[in-house]
This record gives C-alpha cells, structure tokens and sequence, in this order.
C-alpha cells in the first residue's frame, strides 16, 4: 500500500509543467499494478477515456453507479464501451434504492443528501480504492472554487493513495477543443446546459455566469460529493 512518505520521496520536481498524457504516463510508470481511473462520462471523463486509448493503457476504469443517472449517461457508457474494446467496472452501493429508502426514507437526496452521497459514492469508491495505490480524476481547477488547489499529482490525504490530475490546468476551451479535434462522443447534456452533469435529482442545467458546477445540488450548501477536495 501507498503511504504519503512513500508519496513524497516519489514524487519530481516540475511535474506540474507535465503535460496531461505525460501525468497518465508518470502514473503508470510507477504504479503498474494498483493505478485505476474514475470515470463519469462528463466531458473531462472522455478526454481522459481516448488519452488512456492512446496511450494502449489497459488499467481498470471505473464507473459509480448510483442507480440515479441519466439516462444518457448510460447511453455514453455504452458508446465508449464499444469504442475501447471492453467494459468499465461498475462500483454500486451494497444498499439498493428501496432498501435505502426504507432505512433513510423516501428521496433521501432531498432531505440528506450528504448522506446520500455517502451511501452511494463514498462507501463504494473507499471499499475499492483501499486496495488501490494511485487513481486517475478528471477534475479540473477551473470547475469550482473547492478545486482550485488541486495539483496534477498530489497525496489524496481522504482516500489515502495518490491522486493524478491530468486535466488540473485545462480551460473549458481547451478541453472542448480537444473533443471536437478527435470527435469524441460526449454526454448530450452538455448541449443544454448542464456543464457538470451527476445523478438526475440533483443535476440541473445552469445560467449564464454561474459557475460550472452551480447546478449539482443546487439550494443547498453542498458542492461536492465528498469524493473531492481541496479546500
Ligand atoms: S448526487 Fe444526489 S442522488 Fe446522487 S448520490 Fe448524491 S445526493 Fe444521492
């Protein structure tokens, strides 16, 4: 298992000037088996999907299924499925939605959503991550204020493993210049308005100005899942 003194004597100088494929490929030098890669299907998530193509690297992918997704993000799935060759790994609560709704009450995500998040997200992703050494996000610094510090390599203190950035530094333009120059299928949310697009209930599309984010739990304090952080 990693440690963050492991971390630290691993970690280089100048690997925020890395380039994104060059992030992925630091993470698979080092961590040849234990690297794995989250993915949602949002617009960072296949950017990340054809780097990996690319790349020919064949780690485990990752998708949390909360039982409360879009339609069209399993749709997606599915597209990107059929590109690469193979499937992603799904990670599920081991509660289902009735068993959640009997124990917490109906449409917890209303009245708890913290907790729902928990029940669906967190626990899942912590139970597989503990036996992981490095993960791949497509988080970006431009998303949210919570996400401004996030480094392109950096000691993942929540989940205890590091965690790799490779799209840290990347512009919404840039990142739809990319899709657009190797024509990427990509989430059909994205063309009405919802730049960051999560489970259903708590997805909406947001207004000009907002920020990217503004539409995932909107009316309540809550930004993130809990599976991100960077204060
Ligand atoms: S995003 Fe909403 S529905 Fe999905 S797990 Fe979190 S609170 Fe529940």
């Amino acid at each position: 298992m990693m440690s963050e003194v492991m971390f630290d004597q691993l970690i280089e100088k100048g690997v925020e000037e890395f380039l994104a494929e060059e992030v992925i490929q630091w993470g698979l030098e080092h961590f040849k088996d234990g690297l794995v890669c989250a993915n949602s299907l949002g617009a960072e998530d296949v950017v990340i999907l054809h780097m990996l193509a690319q790349l020919e690297a064949t780690i485990p992918i990752f998708f949390l299924d909360t039982g409360l997704h879009f339609q069209e993000t399993h749709v997606l799935k599915k597209a990107w499925e059929e590109r690469l060759g193979r499937s992603l790994i799904t990670l599920s609560s081991t509660l289902s939605l009735e068993e959640q709704a009997l124990q917490y009450g109906e449409r917890l995500w209303e009245h708890d959503p913290n907790l729902c998040c928990t029940l669906r997200k967190v626990i899942p992703l912590r139970n597989y991550l503990a036996d992981q050494k490095a993960w791949i996000t497509g988080i970006r610094r431009e998303q949210a204020p919570t996400r401004r510090h996030a480094k392109k390599i950096e000691w993942d203190a929540n989940f205890q493993l590091v965690k790799l950035n490779p799209l840290a530094d990347w512009s919404t333009t840039q990142l739809w210049n990319y899709i657009k120059e190797h024509d990427l299928p990509y989430h059909q949310l994205h063309d009405q308005g919802y730049p960051s697009i999560g489970c259903s209930f708590c997805t909406r599309p947001v207004k000009a100005g907002e920020d990217l984010r503004a539409g995932r739990w909107s009316g309540y304090e809550k930004t993130e899942c809990g599976l991100h952080g960077h204060g």
